[in-house]
This record gives C-alpha cells, sequence and structure tokens, in this order.
C-alpha cells in the first residue's frame, strides 16, 4: 500500500521543503521508493536542496496539460535510485492547475512508488488546496514558536475539515539551551497545543543550511550531524519502526560538562 503525505505547516519558512528533502532521502535509503511532489509552485525549492535543479526539464503543469509523460517529468536522484522529484513549475500561469489534477497526479505516483511526499506552500489559499487534494496523510510542521504553533493548529483543523485524519507532526529548529531557560516552548508545551502524534524533533543545526547551499540532504553528509540523524529518525517512525527520541538534552548537558571540565583544565 502506497502512502501519500502531504507535508504542510501554515505558517512559512518552518521547515517543511527541509523536511520533505531529508525525508525523502532517508526513505529511500532504507529501501522505499519515494517520489517527492514540489506543489510550492512558483517558487520551486525543492529540487534546489537536492541539487536537482539542473535536471529539471519538464514540471507537473506538463505533465497535466498532457505536454509530456509523467516518466519525462520525473527526475530520478543521481546518488539515490530509490528518490525521485516531480518538480514545481516556475513560471507561467499558476491557475492552469486545480485540486482535481493534482489528485489525479498523485494517485498516479502511488501506483509505482511506496511514497508520495508532497511539499506543500505556506498559507491556506488554493495552493494549500491543491497540494492536500490526493493527500490520505499529513505531516504538520511548525517550529516551537506560539504564531507557528498557531497557524499548525488552524492547519490541523482544515485538514481533518477535509478528510485527512491521518496527521503526525515534526516540531523543527529546537533549541535545547533555550528550552531550559524558559525562553522557548519545549516539546511538552508544543503537544499540549497540538493534540497530533508526534512523529520527529529536529535539532536547530547550522549543517541545515550548508546542506542546502551544496544542494545535499543531511542525511547524506559524510559524518551526518544531529539534524541529520533526527531526520533518520523521524522516517524510521514515519514507515512504521519504534524508534526512541533523541535526547537533546543529555546531549547538551554532556556538552557542557566537557566545556566544563575543559575549562577547568581537566579534559578527563
Ligand atoms: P518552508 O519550506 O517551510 O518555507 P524551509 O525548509 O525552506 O521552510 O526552511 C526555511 C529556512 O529555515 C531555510 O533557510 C532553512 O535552511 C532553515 N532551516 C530549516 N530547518 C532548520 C534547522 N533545523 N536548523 C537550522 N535552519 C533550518
Ligand atoms: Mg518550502
Amino acid at each position: 500500500m502506497s502512502r501519500i503525505i502531504v507535508v504542510t505547516s501554515g505558517k512559512g519558512g518552518v521547515g517543511k521543503t527541509t523536511s520533505t528533502a531529508n525525508l525523502g532521502m532517508a526513505l529511500a535509503r532504507i529501501g522505499r521508493k519515494v517520489v517527492l511532489v514540489d506543489a510550492d509552485f512558483g517558487l520551486r525549492n525543492l529540487d534546489l536542496l537536492l541539487g536537482l535543479e539542473n535536471r529539471v526539464v519538464y514540471t507537473a503543469l506538463e505533465v497535466i496539460a498532457r505536454e509530456c509523460k509523467l516518466d519525462q517529468a520525473l527526475v530520478k536522484d543521481k546518488r539515490q535510485p530509490n528518490l525521485s522529484l516531480l518538480a514545481a513549475p516556475q513560471t507561467r500561469n499558476k491557475t492552469a492547475i486545480n485540486a482535481n489534477h493534482m489528485k489525479a497526479l498523485v494517485e498516479v505516483l502511488s501506483r509505482y512508488f511506496d511514497y508520495v511526499l508532497i511539499d506543500c506552500p505556506a498559507g491556506i489559499e488554493t495552493g494549500f488546496q491543491n497540494a492536500i487534494a490526493g493527500a490520505k496523510e499529513a505531516i504538520i510542521v511548525t517550529t516551537p514558536e506560539i504564531s507557528a504553533v498557531r497557524d499548525a493548529d488552524r492547519v490541523i483543523g482544515l485538514l481533518e475539515a477535509n478528510r485527512i485524519k491521518d496527521i503526525k507532526l515534526i516540531i523543527n529548529r529546537l533549541r535545547p539551551t533555550m528550552v531550559k531557560t524558559n525562553d522557548m516552548m519545549s516539546v511538552e508545551d508544543v503537544l499540549e497545543v497540538l493534540s497530533v502524534k508526534l512523529v520527529g524533533v529536529i535539532p536547530e543545526d547550522e549543517q541545515v543550511i550548508v546542506s542546502t547551499n551544496k544542494g545535499e540532504p543531511l542525511v547524506l553528509a559524510e559524518k551526518v550531524p544531529l539534524a541529520g540523524l533526527a531526520y533518520e529518525n523521524t522516517a524510521q517512525r514515519l514507515d512504521g519502526q519504534a524508534v526512541d527520541f533523541i535526547d537533546f538534552n543529555a546531549i547538551d548537558d554532556s556538552f557542557i560538562s566537557r566545556l566544563k571540565r575543559w575549562l577547568s583544565g581537566n579534559s578527563k
């Protein structure tokens, strides 16, 4: 059974595209056949994050307009044969695509792939409606900030009203030291507001920026950074495995205690 999952948030800039790219690559690496659909028409980010931008010839728009075959529009990842991308049109009229088109498109894709992950645009307008049209499940991405959590809550309501009941949550850009000093909402705080199932917690990690600039998902790095490990764990949970959540506090503590020892001249 193929899974069609929309990655959405309400608020922009919280990590939808980063999460789609990294979950997609992580799922492909554990042997799942994955297609990423960039439904953020007009912006086209996913191809950049994956380093596939130079290989995009056709997009979802040409497929829908029957100007090319689906096969021709799918860009295969050069590093990971299980991963494909259907890019978003950058220029032409966005209104050329409606919810029925998107629904038909992802349904066809679901015949060939284990996972269809749809990267949703920000907001709750037409682009959002199109992106969720064919989805059977959703992943909500939020940062631990009131404004993002509030938007996420609203989107959860909209998804449920659109018959998407299987909703999971990723909390992104968590900063454990700020949580400790009560300057940031904790995972528990967020879960108190949003009563959906937590599937991943991704820490703030500057390697995300490095990875974006390189066009190489975090999980492919030679030394996988903490955010990359968190995405790998999230992908495994999404795939049905029971994986413990990383204890970021423990990691921070050990770092601070190491630092303290180092400062006190006792590096043992
Ligand atoms: P969205 O698709 O929701 O608009 P993006 O995935 O494009 O969000 O991320 C927005 C910005 O935040 C990007 O510049 C990205 O590099 C950065 N970012 C996302 N997640 C993290 C993270 N865990 N740590 C640091 N920066 C991040
Ligand atoms: Mg995006």
